[in-house]
């Protein structure tokens, strides 16, 4: 007999209730990892998932097709289960986003085929013409890019502020939002933050937006790109942002192998983004999916070790002749950045700035030394990364606006990955002497 021709309902074949919760303990994402959301028995007993590569779902019937369309068109209560066209949904990105889920402490997920595939297809599912974004600076370039270029374009406006504001200039920000959106007939739409901003590793007090906001009485969701230090060191729902937005390209997928994004926050919040995402297409591919299910198994243990010799190496360079300075949130000098710190991370992170004595010369033969350490943009993957913004990712960023962000020509941005902390302690020190 093949296993085709066993029952499904026999015990042996009947899926497998999902535990979450043990003798009252509620398991912790890193254990939820291994099989949250699949269950083996649905396919052919296979311990991990199979990558589904189908572009369409067989219906059992026509009654069943006609009450699934009901429930897309709205013609019947209670939405479609199921799926059904894999522009919309499949298996593999279904699975991958309900772990997505699990760490963020989010209801709903919804997974894209790159970071700024999330980050515009949320921004354009939220902003209709003449309203108006607040948002965070500094942003990530192509975030900027797409608010300031794009959205511009149907009449959207925007009102930033910069990443350390404090809860009375967030407040005055909001007013100025407000006025400016009446004034053009629209509405904010959204408040859009990244922290911590890129280079300068400046915090948002989220806390401080969330109030604001609720003070101000706007019915906008907050959104985060938690990019540098999720899922394991901060999670921006807790301190009450609504909206959680990754490039999973970084430190969820991990080794530098793979592009995708993805946003989390409550069902009502996603179904508008979902929607979009159903038109416009940019759902993550199913290998991408699979791929990012293995790294999600070891995130934690990833993370935790690049946040272990990170601080190894940042211990190391802070005392350095060479060095003049370090932007790394395990070594914050102001008092107002650590009480944000102190409220919203579990962890410094493994990205920071390392500002050399010097100029750009000085940083050019620092990084040509490099042994270990690889020169390329990008982070959060197993090898350390090394970079220097000003001639670099920020390249097109104006002078007087790179020097106001703190972007100097003796930066380089550093991103520690998983190697021995003491081999790349050696790769630093040789690198410094030829400096
Ligand atoms: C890389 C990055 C993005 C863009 O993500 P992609 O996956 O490259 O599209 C957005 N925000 C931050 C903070 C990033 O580091």
């Amino acid at each position: 007999m093949s296993d085709h021709d066993i029952d499904p309902t026999s015990p042996r074949m009947a899926p497998k209730p999902e535990v979450t919760k043990i003798a009252g303990r509620e398991l912790k994402p890193s254990t939820l990892m291994m099989g949250h959301g699949y269950d083996p028995v649905l396919s052919e007993g296979s311990l991990k998932p199979p990558i589904f590569l189908t572009s369409t779902f067989a219906f059992p019937s026509a009654a069943d097709g006609k009450r699934h369309f009901e429930g897309i068109t709205g013609k019947r209560p209670g939405g479609a289960d199921g799926l059904v066209y894999s522009r919309f949904n499949a298996p593999n990105q279904e699975i991958l986003e309900d772990r997505l889920s699990v760490w963020d402490g989010a209801e709903d997920a919804l997974s894209f085929s790159s970071g700024m595939t999330a980050i515009c297809v949320l921004m354009l599912a939220y902003a209709s013409q003449n309203d108006v974004i607040v948002h965070s600076g500094p942003l990530y370039a192509a975030s900027e890019g797409f608010v300031a270029k794009v959205l511009a374009k149907f009449g959207v406006t925007y009102v930033d502020f910069p990443a350390g504001a404090t809860r009375e200039e967030i407040d005055a920000v909001l007013e100025k939002a407000q006025t400016q959106a009446d004034e053009q007939g629209g509405k904010v739409c959204m408040v859009y933050l990244e922290s911590p901003g890129n280079p300068t590793n400046a915090l948002v007090d989220i806390e401080a937006v969330r109030a604001s906001v609720d003070a101000a009485q706007l019915d906008c969701p907050i959104a985060i790109d938690n990019t540098f230090l999720g899922p394991l060191w901060q999670r921006p729902l807790d301190q009450g942002a609504d909206i959680v937005v990754y490039s999973l390209t970084k430190y969820v997928g991990g080794h530098s192998d793979l592009v995708a994004g993805s946003i989390a926050g409550a069902k009502k919040w996603m179904d508008p983004v979902r929607m979009l995402r159903n038109t416009m297409g940019g759902i993550c591919d199913p290998n991408t999916a699979w791929m990012l299910m293995r790294s999600l198994e070891t995130v934690e243990l990833r993370m935790s070790r690049a946040g272990d010799n990170a601080a190894k190496v940042c211990d190391y360079l802070a005392n350095h002749p060479k060095v003049e300075g370090l932007g790394y949130l395990g070594m914050i000098k102001d008092a107002r950045q650590q009480d944000i710190y102190d409220r919203h991370c579990k962890g410094a992170g493994s990205t920071f700035s390392l500002l050399l004595k010097g100029g750009e010369a000085e940083c050019f033969r620092f990084l040509d030394a490099l042994k270990i350490a690889k020169l390329a943009v990008s982070l959060g993957g197993t090898e350390t990364l090394a970079s220097h913004p000003a001639s670099m990712t920020h390249l097109s960023v104006a002078e007087g606006r790179r020097a106001e962000l703190g972007i100097s020509d003796n930066l380089v941005r550093i991103s520690i990955g998983i190697e021995d902390a003491d081999d790349l302690i050696a790769d630093f020190e040789q690198a410094l002497e030829a400096v």
